[in-house]
């Protein structure tokens, strides 16, 4: 019995220890991370540091010994901030006073030279619609804050965002000239936070901005005063024509079953206002190296573990998208995905969609993550990037780290390097590995039911 037990100890080292040990003592994630935003510290989809990083994943990959790297070409959009971005009173001394500071909203129109009208405050779209007979010519500003009582800052988010998403739209649907929205954070501070906004093509585009949160409380409470205060509002952003970029992806070949795959990723593009060091160059370092430490503990899964840097999340998705179109006549062998995109904070557990016996293998598997307190499970989704293969019943898996401080760095100038946390990050690596290897070794992993596939 000794012997059988010695035996088992020394076949099977401990999954958990190996990869904590490595990771831990030699911090590759944080290493890699601090040299992607070192080297391609603006990278939104289109520009040059896009291209910078592209390159660098494919090195890296290679670097880490993986396997069939390779580059996928896929249209992304491009938009560019410009260098004017501007919301002041239009009283001097007031402008002086009572800074606003402001970033475009991502795929935001310019303004073509300075825009000037008065201000419409409103908590919701409810409340445009009552006051619609005085939008005209105006600008509206969305100022519906997150709800703080909520513990998970998603939830507040999700109850927030639509303001940045179709606040342009429903204000121009009532004549206004222009948007402006209250950055999306928990935080009082003054740095505005960009992100997507999109338009109709049946009403007029204009120019949405987000103002810091500080910035909005000076805004609000010196209209309470004067209602009939003009601002001055100025961008210069603009869209280019398409152009293409690159999924970039590599594998660590499975031992017994390599036609299976299970995929993880991240999203490589980010905003351009820092450097997108927890949304998302965490996750597209967490995942590249989550194979990297099996591959260098000698933890050989049993199916094929594929890593996706995905392009374009932020303002398109064609990464994406493209990537499940390029790949349909292979998704019968995608059995799993997995995405990182929730900033490189202490590792919590997982999301998933998977239900029944899966479920049950899930809640065995992250059982054995406790000692680095990843052990919590929930039924969820996985992420953007891998969303659409959940069509063609991919089990989609979220990594879940701590979600308290993501929204002070989400899509601001706060997003750099030393907001991260090496240690924090690694662990999230370990998890992610930990959990990729036992789940590509479970013997029965049926997918979900397929919805939708051929759309
Ligand atoms: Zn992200």
């Amino acid at each position: 019995m000794l012997f059988l037990f010695c035996l088992f100890l020394q076949t099977e080292p401990n999954l958990v220890q190996s990869l904590k040990n490595e990771a831990l003592a030699n911090q590759p994630t944080f290493n890699s991370l601090t040299e992607l935003c070192r080297v391609a510290p603006k990278r939104l989809s289109g520009s040059a540091g896009a291209e910078i990083a592209v390159q660098w994943a494919k090195a890296e990959m290679k670097a880490l010994g993986l396997e069939n790297v390779r580059l996928e070409a896929v249209q992304v959009p491009h938009w560019e901030r410009g260098p004017v971005e501007a919301l002041r009173f239009q009283d001097a001394k007031l402008a002086e006073t009572f800074p606003l500071p402001v970033t475009a909203l991502g795929g935001s129109v310019g303004t073509n030279g300075p825009l000037t009208a008065q201000v419409i405050e409103v908590q919701s779209f409810e409340e445009l619609q009552k006051k619609a007979a005085l939008a005209k010519g105006k600008f509206i500003f969305f100022n519906r804050a997150f709800d703080n009582t909520l513990a998970n800052p998603f939830e507040a988010y999700s109850g927030a965002v639509n303001q940045r998403s179709r606040g342009a739209i429903e204000a121009a649907k009532v004549g206004a000239i222009g948007a402006i929205v209250r950055s999306m954070t928990n935080r009082l501070d003054d740095y505005p936070h960009t992100g997507a906004m999109r338009y109709d093509e049946n009403i007029p585009q204009i120019p949405s901005l987000a103002v810091s949160t500080l910035g909005a409380e000076r805004l609000s409470h010196l209209l309470k005063r004067d209602p009939n205060l003009k601002l001055e509002m100025e961008l210069s952003c603009q869209t280019f024509p398409d152009t293409t970029s690159y999924n970039v992806v590599g594998e660590l070949k499975g031992s017994q079953f390599p036609e299976q795959i299970l995929v993880v990723g991240g999203h490589l593009d980010a905003w351009d206002l820092a450097q997108g060091a927890h949304d998302d160059g965490a996750g597209v370092c967490q995942s590249m190296h989550a194979l990297g430490l099996l591959k260098k503990t000698g933890f050989i899964p049993k199916r094929t573990l594929r890593v996706v840097c995905f392009m374009n999340e932020e303002n398109g998705l064609r990464g994406g998208r493209g990537y499940y179109e390029q790949h349909l006549a292979e998704m019968d062998r995608h059995v799993l995905a997995m995405e990182s995109d929730r900033g490189g904070f202490t590792p919590r557990g997982f999301g998933t969609d998977a239900s029944g016996p899966v479920m049950e293998a899930f809640r065995q598997i992250v059982a054995e993550l406790s000692e680095i307190g990843a052990d919590h499970i929930e039924l969820g989704h996985g992420g953007a990037d891998i969303g659409p293969m959940a069509k063609s019943g991919v089990i989609q898996v979220g990594y879940i780290p701590d979600a308290q401080r993501y929204f002070d760095f989400h899509h601001a100038a706060t997003d750099t390097i030393d907001g991260v946390n090496p240690r924090e990050l690694e662990l999230g690596t370990v998890a992610m590995a930990a959990f990729l290897y036992r789940a590509a070794g479970l013997e029965n992993l049926p997918k979900n039911p397929v919805t939708h596939e051929s759309e």
